[in-house]
């Protein structure tokens, strides 16, 4: 299905920028849809108590978030549809976004496809996803009621997810590469105290051990070589995310991480598209400035429809 239509704005990717986009956008009168893969909310809707967004003195799930933006967006008019993307030309005038739901073309594009968990990249990772590996402790936690988890990382993902999985497991073993978390001080404390959580500083996990599931990990310590297993049900890998800018590597400017260079305004160095949320250089990504992300595009991207206009 080929529909051609240009819109003001092509919104790709319905996290909490990608709907602050459209509820800024439609609020200004620009005829906007937005492309969302599976369901609102990207990677906040896998989080299961957001306490730093404010305005919600009790936090709120990240799941029940996403749907509150998509709503209060869809109350303006902001249309989803759901869609994959498959290749975009943006460069071309007015903009092409082809997707398994046909192609739509729009004046302005706001990129707002995140990050997804990056992966320790052992061998047989992939295929024990789901059998012991996992990357999200607020969806998998569950699983491991009683048992023994590992988690990998020392940000604040891996700290949240240490915390967290301390109130379902029966042990959980930090594994981090350098001899202190890099995470906020304020998991530092509850993390120490906490009875069931062991750490193993200066350490990598080299292997992982299964029959159908996982049993256990090889551990490497960093700095004597000296190699360990240690048993455990699950390994959940807590090392920060890649930014999703397959679609656009050739088209956009990335910074050394891969994520869309960008700065506050949003701004790429295509005239017209902007790069919201976690998938931009930024050094706090967050729910917050994500939003605020959002805004601005729409802001710039009014400034570009009228000086197309002239
Ligand atoms: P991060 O801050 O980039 O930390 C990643 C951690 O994983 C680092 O400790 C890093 O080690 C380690 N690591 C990276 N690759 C590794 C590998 N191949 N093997 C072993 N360890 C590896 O990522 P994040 O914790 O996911 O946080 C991402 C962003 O989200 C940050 O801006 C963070 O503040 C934010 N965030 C905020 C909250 C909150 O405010 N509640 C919660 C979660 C995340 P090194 O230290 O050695 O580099």
């Amino acid at each position: 299905m080929t529909n051609n239509h240009v819109y003001d704005m092509v919104i790709i990717g319905g996290g909490p920028g990608g709907y602050t986009a459209a509820l800024y956008a439609v609020r200004a009168g620009l005829d906007t849809v937005l492309l969302e893969k599976f369901s609102a909310g990207g990677q906040m809707a896998l989080t299961d108590q957001i306490d730093n967004y404010p305005g919600f003195e009790n936090g709120i799930d990240g799941f029940t978030l996403a749907e509150k933006m998509k709503q209060g967006a869809e109350r303006f008019g902001a249309k989803t549809k759901y869609a994959e993307v498959k290749r975009v030309d943006l460069n071309a005038s007015p903009k092409v976004i082809e997707t398994s739901e046909g192609v739509f073309y729009g004046r302005t594009v706001v990129f707002s496809t995140g990050a997804n968990p990056r992966e320790l990249g052992l061998a047989e990772e992939k295929e024990l996803v789901g059998k012991g590996v996992a990357y999200c402790a607020s969806c998998d936690g569950m699983f491991y009621r009683g048992k023994t988890v590992v988690v990998v990382g020392g940000g604040n993902t891996a700290a949240e997810d240490a915390l967290l999985l301390s109130r379902l497991a029966k042990k959980v073993i930090l594994v981090h590469r350098r001899d202190s978390l890099r995470a906020t001080k304020v998991y530092h404390e509850p993390l120490m105290k906490a009875e069931n959580v062991e750490f193993r500083w200066n350490s990598v996990v080299t292997g992982l051990l299964h029959e159908d599931k996982v049993t256990g990990v090889k551990l490497k310590d960093v700095q004597t070589g000296e190699e360990t297993v240690v048993e455990c049900d699950g390994v959940f890998v807590s090392i920060g995310r890649k930014p999703a800018t397959e679609l656009v590597k050739d088209q956009l400017t990335l910074d050394q991480g891969g994520y869309v260079a960008a700065d506050e305004s949003t701004r790429t160095n295509i005239p017209g598209v902007y790069a919201v949320g976690d998938v931009r250089t930024k050094v706090l990504r967050q729910v917050v400035t994500a939003v605020a992300d959002g805004a601005m595009a729409v802001y710039y991207a009014e400034e570009y429809l009228a000086e197309q206009k002239i």
